[in-house]
């Protein structure tokens, strides 16, 4: 049975069909009476008072209809019976696919969709979008510039779709490729990329470029050559957005060099942060936009964003504070921390190695640490609760640390430092016996079974791991990966001041999709007043370069050398973790 034909077809939608019928009649030249003769009996139908699949039913004569002849009486019965029209199959089933999409674009009717086949060979949505992005179709008979703008608006607004974000890492290779590509090009003097990836946000939902050129680089043009480019979405002299094959988008924007730095500040954002500081500027009588400051007509800074910052009476503001938490007025005080920096690490906290889940040998990931110029590196294995990590029971952590001794005494590049991944078990007890326990120079300790108990349980779960003097710093502390696991539902506060209290150290996980602490967290964390530490639970060489991340959460935290400990010496972490233990 035809689904249709349960219910009464309406006059909209028998109208709809013989519009349809017109239509495609009209594009493929069929003589023009027919074509009227299908317009107007829609009208017709879709103007009548009473349904026509009433009439049908009441056994009516539709060809007595003003308007309605024989022919279009049959097919409006067929179509009220059955659901279906037989002569719109046909027309359809011998009209290109792409025309019928064509019709479909909002302006774009049948005698626009005929003139762009006849004028440009056009007949599908992909050679009408390469069409309008060389500027052709304003040359056909009947189209011009505004006609090829409304033409690309629809066409934008088709590709409307969720943007994927993609973590910060993958965001990276594209937004080097992508500024070597432009850079390469004559004329162009300058490349930054803004957004989030400038703020380093743990995700990026699309690349934002900004290109300074001179007046013929064609830089826009030039980004469509470039071979990750899947489409173009839209496209002017001054900016054009573009589609990637991973599906992320990239919104390049030409800039002159006299405006570099506000459009650098303006796409950096984030929204709140420009918003914020263009109010202050304006109570100062100055307007802030993507061109510069303004006195009036004057331009007085915009070239780079210390000048802007400054312009308005303000301290720089590094991209990774700017989210309209406090910076600006911290800035005005001249009260903005002196952040932490990669360089200020003196050493990884947590590493595997190929003993449990990690990749490569000890001696690797020690020689990659040294190389790091680190001067000390701690091998954390997984213990044996955790064992989809190949974790080590008692007798093999020990011998495991056998080797970890053996490794340190025959090098003296750095000091390997032994610890272990401690699994918090589901009682809040920590899963190696005190006599290993005491081996260790620390512990990093994590949560990694029972991520499902609620708050209170699981709050006091990781409070009693806390109350062991061996816990020395709690690892990826909300479990959290993004995109794919929420963080354990605890009593964050708790555990903060518990942690302040204990001096258990929280850690920054550096790895991509954890990024946890989160800033906001980590920032709680310091104010009141635990140590934090940056760790990137490296499980390859490659991975302690995720160091970078984990820095760049701290920095978004607030953070500073003095609020993380593994940029002291090891004498002073030694100190530290011994107030445990008192
Ligand atoms: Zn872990
Ligand atoms: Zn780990």
């Amino acid at each position: 049975m035809d689904a249709f034909a349960k219910e009464p077809v309406s006059n909209g939608r028998i109208a709809a069909a013989l519009e349809e019928i017109a239509d495609l009649l009209e594009i493929e030249d069929e003589n023009a009476f027919r074509v009227r003769a299908y317009r107007h009996g829609a009208r017709v139908v879709r103007g009548s008072a009473r349904g026509f699949a009433d009439m049908v039913a009441l056994g009516e004569d539709l060809a007595d209809l003003p308007g309605i002849g024989t022919s279009l009486a049959e097919k409006i019965e067929e179509l009220v019976r059955t659901g279906r029209l037989a002569y719109l199959d046909q027309v359809e089933g011998r009209t290109a696919p792409g025309l019928r999409e064509l019709l479909g674009l909002p302006g774009l009717g049948p005698r626009k969709v005929k003139a762009l086949r006849d004028g440009l060979g056009i007949t599908t949505l992909e050679q009408l979008e390469s069409a309008v992005m060389r500027s052709r179709v304003r040359g056909v008979p009947g189209f011009g510039a505004k006609t090829e703008a409304r033409i690309l608006a629809s066409l934008e607004h088709l590709h409307r779709r969720p943007v994927p974000h993609v973590l910060w890492p993958a965001a990276e290779p594209l937004v080097l490729a992508l500024t070597r590509h432009m850079e390469r090009i004559p004329g162009v003097t300058r490349v930054a990329a803004a957004g989030d990836y400038r703020r380093l946000r743990e995700t990026v939902d699309r690349i934002e470029l900004l290109v300074a050129a001179g007046r013929d680089a064609r830089a826009t043009e030039r980004l469509l050559e470039y071979e990750g480019t899947d489409r173009v979405v839209s496209r002017s002299a001054k900016r054009v957005k573009v589609v990637l094959r991973n599906g992320l988008s990239v919104d390049l924007h030409m800039v002159p060099a006299r405006s570099f730095g506000a459009a650098l500040f303006a796409h950096t954002g984030s929204d709140d942060h420009v918003a914020t500081v263009r109010r202050f500027a304006s109570k100062q009588g100055l307007a802030l936009d993507e061109r510069g400051v303004f006195r009036g007509d004057a331009r007085i800074a915009g070239r780079t964003e210390r000048e802007l910052y400054e312009s308005v009476g303000l301290g720089y503001i590094e991209p990774e504070l700017r989210e309209d938490r406090g910076e600006v007025e911290a800035a005005r005080a001249g009260a903005l921390p002196e952040l932490l920096t990669v360089a200020d690490i003196r050493g990884d906290l947590h590493v595997h190695t190929s003993v449990t889940n990690g990749r490569d040998s000890p001696r690797a990931m020690v020689d990659a640490a040294a190389e790091h110029g680190y001067e000390y590196v701690a091998i954390t294995e997984h213990t044996a609760s955790a064992r989809v990590s190949h974790g080590l029971d008692a007798e093999r952590m020990a011998r495991h640390l056998d080797r970890i001794e053996l490794l340190n005494d025959r090098q003296d590049r750095i000091r390997i430092l032994k610890s272990a991944e401690v699994d918090i078990l589901k009682d809040g007890s920590l899963d190696l016996p005190r006599r290993i326990l005491d081996r260790l120079d620390f512990t990093v300790s994590a949560i990694h079974s029972y991520f499902d108990l609620s708050a209170a349980p699981q709050t006091e779960r990781i409070l009693r791991a806390m109350d062991d003097p061996h816990l020395s710093i709690l690892a990826h502390p909300t479990g959290r990966l993004i995109d794919r696991r929420d963080p354990y539902a605890v009593d964050f506060e708790r555990i903060l001041a518990a942690a302040a209290e204990r001096h258990c150290a929280l850690e920054i996980n550096a790895q991509p999709e954890r990024c946890d602490l989160s800033d906001v967290l980590a920032r709680a964390a310091r104010d009141a007043g635990v140590a934090l530490v940056v760790a990137t639970d490296a499980h390859r060489k490659e991975q302690l370069d995720f160091m970078r991340l984990g820095v760049g959460q701290a920095r978004r935290a607030w953070l500073t050398a003095h609020d993380v400990l593994n940029t002291r010496s090891w004498k002073d972490l030694e100190r530290f973790f011994a107030q445990r233990r008192r």
